[in-house]
């Protein structure tokens, strides 16, 4: 058997080195390192093994001899605990710092790029309360149902009701809906056993619009009182306009399921970017953080630099938000997107907004970039933002053989993004900058804009 440099159960005072890219202190044993959660670099902390695994292990921290400066109050540790704000204990200054030399590093590391400027990271004003969306899960805890977030790593429910970086509207709601449902005495789903109804409760809220959308995730089709359900949701909840029944009977992680029913109302909720108004479908993905989505969009805009006789693509379209945002300083806007609702949304949204010059369709980026290209589109611009695995390569050949003069590329993984930046550059095209701007707040999500351009 392997000799490890700790057992089990055993107690070290330790000094934390690093953080990793999920916000874990860092602490070595030789070469071995051990994860701890709530510990900051530069602090010295006892600590008891909680488990060693083959390459790593994990500790907890029994008492802090040492605090960083840089430590901040977190007022609920289950915060942290359940991985809601994995960051909340390190002062929002030095989150934004982190988060910039995550992507310089990766700049450095992956992409091989040491040289393109990784720009300050752009947080809030007021780092708190910004999802406009939560996913919440369902559970019966001592015969009653009770919501709140999963511990990190499993499947048991720690119960929450102030959830710190949401809308607190949408906090309060849950609440409302989850004792809504005990009153019908709806079943919660049990994972183990794969049996009950009630899998999630998932709630969006439009920034601006302030319409609700409450998504009754269920494990069957049958509904008992459904209608009458929903209907008591909007009573109790008058910013409820659409209340959809959606309908996973699968045993898996996915939330939503493909079949869902309009319980009440309307089968979307409208709120607005960049002074266009939007409608958003249940299953159509939207940025959770509507007041730094708008910095981000403007910076990508600013990045393209756009002309009046621009052609552009929007790559991972979702519903449109990003083309649609420059449609009227372009000459036409090509946008797709997987996800059929979304792309219905976007062809609505267009029209919504009084815009002709936009086109957009169902299909993969990776088989629709090189469709376009056999068929002459001829981009000057193309906005790409896909989701955490990045860029498909064929994509990113297609993309290049028609030779477009920019790229602006969102990501929200760093390290998919230096990947693909590495690969512009064999395909001839230089990063110039990366800007990052922080969408999630007090977690260690990043999202980043890049800017790319064809060498002469
Ligand atoms: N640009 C939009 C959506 C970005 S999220 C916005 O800012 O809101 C990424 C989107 O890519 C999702 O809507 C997802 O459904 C879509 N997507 C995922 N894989 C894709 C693929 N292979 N080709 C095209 N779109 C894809």
């Amino acid at each position: 058997m392997k000799e490890y440099p700790i057992k089990k159960n055993e107690e070290h005072t330790v000094e934390i080195l690093d953080l990793t890219h999920e916000g874990m202190g860092i602490a070595k044993f030789d070469h071995y390192p051990v994860f701890i959660e709530n510990a900051l670099p530069g602090e010295k902390v006892r600590i008891k093994i909680l488990k060693v695994g083959n390459k790593f292990g994990f500790a907890k921290v029994m008492e802090w001899l040492e605090k960083s400066p840089d430590r901040q109050t977190v007022d609920n540790e289950d915060l942290l605990r359940t991985g809601i704000a994995p960051l909340s204990h390190l002062s929002y200054e030095k989150q934004l710092l982190f988060k910039q030399n995550q992507v310089k590093n990766l700049m450095q590391r992956v992409a091989k790029l040491p040289d393109v400027p990784v720009l300050n990271t752009i947080g809030m004003a007021a780092p708190y309360h910004y999802r406009n969306k939560a996913q919440i899960p369902v559970k019966k805890v001592e015969g009653k149902l009770q919501t709140g977030f999963y511990r990190k790593n499993s499947h048991d429910l720690v119960p929450i009701e102030d959830f710190a970086i949401q809308d607190p509207e949408i906090d309060k709601a849950i609440l409302v809906v989850r004792d809504i449902l005990q009153r019908f005495n709806v079943k919660a789903y049990n994972e183990e056993a794969h049996e009950g109804f009630l899998r999630h409760i998932v709630i969006r809220r439009g920034h601006y619009s302030h319409q609700m959308m409450v998504v009754l995730v269920t494990r069957k089709e049958k509904f008992f009182k459904g209608e009458e359900i929903a209907n008591v949701i909007h009573e109790e909840l008058p910013e409820v306009v659409s209340v959809i029944q959606n309908i996973n009977e699968e045993k898996t992680n996915v939330i939503l399921g493909q079949k869902e029913k309009v319980l009440f109302g309307s089968s979307f909720i409208e709120d607005q970017l960049l002074g266009n108004t939007y409608r958003i479908s249940a299953k159509s993905f939207y940025q959770v953080n509507t007041q730094q989505t708008e910095i981000l969009y403007q910076t990508a805009i600013d990045f393209a630099d756009l002309k009046k006789d621009d052609v552009v693509i929007d790559a991972y379209s979702g519903i449109g938000t990003i083309g649609l945002s420059v449609a009227d300083r372009v000459k036409y806007v090509y946008g797709m997107e997987t996800i059929e609702s979304a792309v219905e949304d976007a062809k609505y949204n267009a029209e919504k907004n009084g815009i002709t010059n936009a086109t957009y369709l169902v299909g993969k980026a990776e088989k629709v970039m090189p469709q376009w290209a056999r068929e002459e589109v001829n981009p000057t611009v193309i906005f790409v933002d896909p989701p955490r695995k990045g860029l498909d390569a064929k994509f990113i050949e297609a993309a290049c053989e028609v030779e477009p003069e920019r790229i602006v590329y969102i990501s929200c993984n760093p390290a998919t993004l230096a990947r693909d930046l590495a690969f512009f550059a064999e395909k001839g095209y230089q990063t110039k900058k990366i800007q990052p701007v922080d969408l999630f707040p007090q977690t260690h999500h990043i999202e980043c804009v890049a800017l790319i351009t064809r060498m002469d």
